[in-house]
Parts: C-alpha cells; sequence; structure tokens
C-alpha cells in the first residue's frame, strides 16, 4: 500500500539531530589542506585561533570526526527555530504537469530569513563558552550579519558587522535589523580599519564587496582584546553546522522511505548547498546510492563553472589563510546582481573537491531566467523566495520539466535557503523589467584570475 505522503513532513522535537555530520570523515580523497599565507605549510590550530574561535578552529581542521555532538546549549538555540519545514511541492508539481516529485526543505521562517542561523548560533555559542567578549564579521545581502545579530543578542556577546558599502545602501531595513538586536553596523570599505583605508585609496568610489569587507572584519578582530572573527560561509566549519539542514531533511525522508535521485541547491560559498547534500553525499561515496547534486550560482559570479582550482585568498586584502578551492580569484568583484548572498569570490573547499572529482555537478542561471522561476514558484507555492533560493528553484523546475519531457518519475529535493522580504527592490526591478543580466566577459575573468597568488601549490 502506498501512503500519502503529507504536504509538510515535520519532525517532533526528539526526533532532531544531536550530531552534525562531517562528511570529510568520509571522503576518501580529503580537500587540500589549508595553507600558511606565509610559509605555505599546511595551518596548524595555533595559526587560526587569533582569528577564529578556539572550537571552530579545531572543528576546522578535523578531516576524521564523523559525528560531533551539537551541544545541549546549542541544541536549545535550534529549538527556538527548528525544525525546518520539509514541503512536498504539489502545486509546483501539478502546475508543471511533471511526473516528478519535489521536495524542498525552507530555511526562511527564522527572523534572519534564511539558513545562516544554523552557524551564527553555534559559533556564537562557542566564543561565549571561550570567554570572549565580543564577534566581527561581514555581511553582504545582510542574513548572514542579521543571523549573527540575533546569535550575539541571545548569548550576550557585542557585535560589529562590516556590511558591503552596496548592500547598507539597498537594504536599510537589514541594517535596521541588525542594529535594533543591538550590533553596530560599519559600511564597508570604511576609513576604521587600514584595509578599508587602503581599498578606499585605491578607488574611492567602490561599492564595496564581500572580500573587502571580510579584511576589515579580521583586522578589527585581531586588533581587539578578547575579540574573534566569524565567517558566514564557505570554511568547513561552517559546512558542518549546516549538516543539520541534511540530517532533518533525511530523517524526514526517511520515514516515508523517500531516496531523492537528484538534490539541488543555490551555492553562493556553498554553505547550504553543502549542508543539505552532506549526509546523502555520505551514501554515494559509500557507493549506497546513485543520487546526482546540482550546485546553482549566478552567471555573474561563476566560481564553479568558469573559476580556476587553485590556493586563493578568502579576502581581497589577501590576509587570510588560503584555501584551496574554485575561485575568480580574490581580486574579483563581481557586478551588481540581486542574489548578493552568492556574490563571492570563491567557493567551498570541500565542494570544490566533490566537483573536481566528479561527484557535484554545478550550472550557472542568469537572474532574469532566476526570477521568472521564482514567481512561478510563489504563486503556486506561496512563499516569497530569496533571489538566491531562486537559483535552485529554477534548477528544480527544468529538472521536473526534464522529466516531463521522458515521462520519468523522478524525486526532487531543493533546498529554499530564505526568504525574499528584505529584496522586494530586486522584484520592483524584475516587474518593472529594467533587471539587466551582466554575465563577466573572459576578459573580466583573467583581472581576477591575476590576482590568485603565484605560489610553487598553483603551478
Ligand atoms: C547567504 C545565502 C546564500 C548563499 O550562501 P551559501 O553559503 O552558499 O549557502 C544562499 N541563500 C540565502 C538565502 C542566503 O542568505
Amino acid at each position: 500500500m502506498t501512503q500519502k505522503i503529507p504536504t509538510r513532513i515535520y519532525l517532533n522535537e526528539d526526533e532532531m539531530p544531536r550530531y552534525w555530520y562531517n562528511l570529510r570523515a568520509d571522503m576518501k580523497e580529503k580537500p587540500d589542506p589549508i595553507l600558511h599565507p606565509g610559509t605555505l605549510k599546511p595551518v596548524v590550530n595555533a595559526d587560526m585561533e587569533p582569528i577564529f574561535c578556539k572550537e571552530a578552529v579545531k572543528q576546522e581542521l578535523d578531516d576524521n570526526t564523523k559525528l560531533i555532538p551539537i551541544p545541549e546549549g546549542i541544541q536549545n538555540f535550534y529549538r527556538a527555530y527548528r525544525p525546518a519545514a520539509l514541503i512536498r511541492a504539489y502545486y509546483l508539481e501539478k502546475e508543471l504537469g511533471t511526473p516528478a516529485e519535489i521536495y524542498y526543505k525552507f530555511e526562511g521562517t527564522n527572523t534572519s530569513g534564511s539558513h545562516k542561523l544554523n552557524s551564527a548560533g553555534p559559533q556564537t555559542f562557542y566564543a561565549k563558552e571561550e570567554g570572549l567578549k565580543s564577534l566581527t564579521t561581514e555581511t553582504g545581502a545582510g542574513q548572514w550579519g542579521t543571523a549573527l545579530a540575533m546569535a550575539c543578542a541571545f548569548y550576550g556577546l557585542d557585535l560589529t558587522v562590516y556590511m558591503v558599502k552596496v548592500s547598507s545602501e539597498q537594504k536599510p531595513y537589514r541594517k535596521a535589523v541588525m542594529e535594533t538586536y543591538g550590533a553596530k553596523v560599519i559600511p564597508s570599505p570604511s576609513n576604521t580599519t587600514e584595509s578599508g583605508r587602503k581599498i578606499l585609496a585605491a578607488d574611492p568610489n567602490t561599492g564595496g564587496s564581500l572580500g573587502c569587507a571580510i579584511s576589515e572584519a579580521v583586522e578589527a578582530a585581531i586588533k581587539t582584546d578578547k575579540c574573534r572573527y566569524v565567517l558566514g560561509s564557505v570554511l568547513n566549519h561552517v559546512l558542518l553546522h549546516q549538516s543539520v539542514i541534511g540530517l532533518e531533511t533525511k530523517i524526514a525522508l526517511d520515514k516515508y522511505n523517500i531516496k531523492p535521485d537528484i538534490i539541488i541547491g543555490c551555492a553562493g560559498g556553498g554553505s547550504n548547498v553543502g549542508g543539505l547534500i552532506a549526509p546523502f553525499m555520505g551514501e554515494k561515496l559509500a557507493g549506497k546510492s546513485n543520487t546526482r547534486f546540482i550546485a546553482v550560482e549566478p552567471a555573474s559570479c561563476p566560481s564553479f563553472t568558469r573559476g580556476r582550482y587553485a590556493y586563493d585568498f578568502a579576502d581581497t586584502a589577501q590576509t587570510t589563510p588560503l584555501l584551496r578551492m574554485y575561485t575568480l580569484g580574490c581580486g574579483f568583484i563581481p557586478s551588481a546582481n540581486h542574489a548578493g548572498g552568492l556574490r563571492y569570490h570563491g567557493m567551498s573547499p570541500i565542494l570544490s573537491k566533490l566537483y573536481h572529482d566528479g561527484h557535484l555537478e554545478a550550472r550557472s542561471e542568469i537572474q532574469t531566467d532566476v526570477f521568472a522561476a521564482a514567481i512561478r514558484f510563489m504563486k503556486t507555492e506561496g512563499i516569497l523566495p530569496a533571489p538566491e533560493s531562486s537559483h535552485a528553484i529554477k534548477a528544480a523546475i527544468d529538472e521536473a520539466l526534464e522529466c516531463k519531457k521522458t515521462g520519468e518519475k523522478k524525486v526532487i529535493l531543493f533546498g529554499l535557503s530564505g526568504t525574499g522580504y528584505f529584496d522586494l527592490s530586486a522584484y520592483m526591478s524584475y516587474n518593472a523589467k529594467t533587471l539587466s543580466d551582466q554575465v563577466p566577459t573572459d576578459e573580466d575573468l583573467q583581472k581576477g584570475f591575476a590576482s590568485i597568488p603565484n605560489i610553487p601549490q598553483n603551478k
């Protein structure tokens, strides 16, 4: 007998994950080690501890522990807004006329509006446990800054957010939420740091970038007592925390014995798609499934699809350790695109390795197509999606339409990483037909590639 699958599959509190899943432990081919930018040797904990909390560093460098317990203090934080619903897209399926089953995991129901709270909580919890007083970070579109402002308010830490200048101008309400939670927000580049002053001297009219803002936040953390820097994506420990998305999804799907054939997520630095796919990728690497995994990025910032696999800095001022990743070059400044959360030059080293070895697929989409997909989705499913998340929607719709052609009844799962309530100016441009598609030329990309460090490891 087939059991009807509910539109929303929820978990009870006692079914929620008590461990994060560290996918690296199940990768036979590990991501390449993080290198110290001075010595070009693999970093050790002590190299990273002046910048990051100790526990974050420990998790960052741990390639072997498969299950890492979620401390009670973080489980309590998660309970305030999790589990996130896993939704069967019955209405979208019907509108598309596809034989495919489509599911999505919706991470946008908390006030910050995205999955980023899943790592903001743990990173702030550890900082508090270690006796730190304040944190610094960067934010692009504002989702990460908002998430961290919420976590800092919850655990009682001070926070300074360097917000990419164009975003702070485009999104005054994001800034207002962060400030209301008690964070200090500084548009970046600013004259409050040496790296900010340098970037401003080179280009006084720059609208900033995530890379610039990271440089400022790292510098401020190093120069402030009992202060550390936290990053919202890209790094291994962030993907570890985000595995809560995939773990919850898997527990929910297993209740109905649903096995996804295709899993799709949007990719900026890779944390939401990395977290969603983690437990399913673990099964695939163990030869237990044949699931396809697809990361979707904007055509304006195509790290996977047009980038180089090389050691590069995580920031523009070239101060961070070196990560081997798909990158457009730390000097690449993407054109204005409304999916602000996807405007980053690099990509998670874990996902980069999986992509390089052929376990993960990637594709890029132009923003007008992405908004068209977003609107098709919101008209049927009722949820206003973030422009970032809509990249995943676009690919999920395409895969479902492919099934319509072939008659295959595939199970498609995608990550709906956030809501679009702070992105209404983007929807206004789309409605007014003034949204343009800015795709970098090969020449533009060459300029970015020239900023990739010229070290023996990149030869
Ligand atoms: C930040 C953000 C992203 C991109 O970041 P990843 O680390 O790639 O997940 C995607 N969607 C939303 C809603 C975001 O806020």
